[in-house]
């Protein structure tokens, strides 16, 4: 695969060329702001994110129309924005494939490749499954967008088994073969890096060598990170849970701790040798900056982000 873009007389990298190349990625997930005050916080916030020089940016699908929508929005957005790469989060349930096709085939007029092929889950406050689409998996999403266009795709992993799975082998098996079909994946958040480890080994046992990016997160409320480890079946090991425990009665502190834990984790990674990190930045700039800049000796000055 040719992964060098040309752009007039220059040749510019691609995210694919960062991910096989000799430097760590840095990118991070954002979602569509859902109030007039968060969009203009989140505008604010474009600015200090484009420093960081994210390899990209991609920004999540939610389950309900008006939410679908802004996601698009933000998106298109950013892919006017120098310095960042948006990648689009789709989800196949509930949706029909023609909806599907023209999603993306929107996507292409406005210039957007980059899309990360799910199959979709409700929201947080919601206990309530996502009504089935046409497509039942992520793998068939990544079939129909790379029918559709020149699309990098990214997909979903889930390191600790996707927690609906009742069988750890067969869930690896499908996640193998969704991400043969796929350009790279990124995992789902977890917080001991072996497990980051132990997964890879299972996966490069089948005979994958795509990029998997390990994706992680600063946790900053005891309550949402409970109720986000019970729908993506991430552990949170007792020590974490004691020290935010320990924390939760001044937000300034718990926030430190869970910020620590990320870049603690973060450096581990690195360390190991990953492609990257991807940050769960749950939209907060502060510290996405911080965990950036406690792991900038990883990352040589003056690197370009990808396009
Ligand atoms: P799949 O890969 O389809 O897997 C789902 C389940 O089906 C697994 O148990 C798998 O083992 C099983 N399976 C797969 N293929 C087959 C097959 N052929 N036969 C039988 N069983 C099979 N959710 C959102 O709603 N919006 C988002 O923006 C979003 N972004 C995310 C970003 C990342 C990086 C991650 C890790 C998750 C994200 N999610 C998002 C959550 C995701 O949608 C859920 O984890 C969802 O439950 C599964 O999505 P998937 O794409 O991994 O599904």
């Amino acid at each position: 695969m040719d992964n060098w873009r040309q752009e007039g007389k220059t040749r510019v990298m691609t995210v694919m060329d960062h991910l096989r190349g000799p430097w760590p990625s840095f990118s991070l997930e954002l979602w569509p702001p859902r109030t007039p005050q968060a969009s203009a916080r989140l505008s604010t916030a474009i600015p200090q994110l484009v420093d960081l020089k994210p390899t990209f940016v991609s920004i999540t699908y939610g389950a309900g129309g008006s939410t679908r929508e802004r996601t698009h929005e933000l998106v298109v957005e950013l892919a006017s924005t120098q310095g960042i790469l948006p990648f689009a989060h789709l989800s196949c349930a509930a949706h029909s494939v023609a909806e599907l096709r023209e999603i993306l085939a929107r996507y292409l007029r406005a210039g957007v490749t980059n899309i990360v092929a799910l199959r979709g889950d409700p929201p947080l406050a919601s206990d309530l499954p996502l009504p089935d689409g046409e497509l039942l998996f992520a793998s068939q999403l990544v079939d129909l967008i790379k029918g559709c266009g020149p699309f990098t795709v990214a997909v979903a992993a889930h390191p600790e088994g996707h927690p609906q799975s009742k069988d750890l082998s067969e869930d690896l098996h499908h996640f193998c073969e969704k991400l043969d079909k796929a350009d790279f994946a990124i995992t789902q958040f977890f917080f001991r890096a072996e497990t980051y480890f132990e997964f890879i080994d299972k996966v490069r046992s089948q005979n994958i060598d795509k990029p998997i990016l390990p994706g992680i997160i600063a946790p900053t409320s005891i309550s949402s990170l409970v109720k986000m480890s019970e729908l993506s079946g991430a552990v949170i090991p007792q020590a974490l849970r004691d020290a935010l425990m320990g924390a939760s009665s001044d937000p300034h502190t718990l926030r430190k701790v869970g910020v620590e834990a990320a870049i603690s984790l973060a450096r581990e990674l690195l360390e190991g040798g990953v492609p990257g990190i991807h940050v769960y930045s749950m939209n907060s700039t502060a510290s996405t900056v911080e965990i950036r800049e406690a792991i900038k000796e990883f990352y040589p000055s003056g690197r370009d982000s990808a396009s």
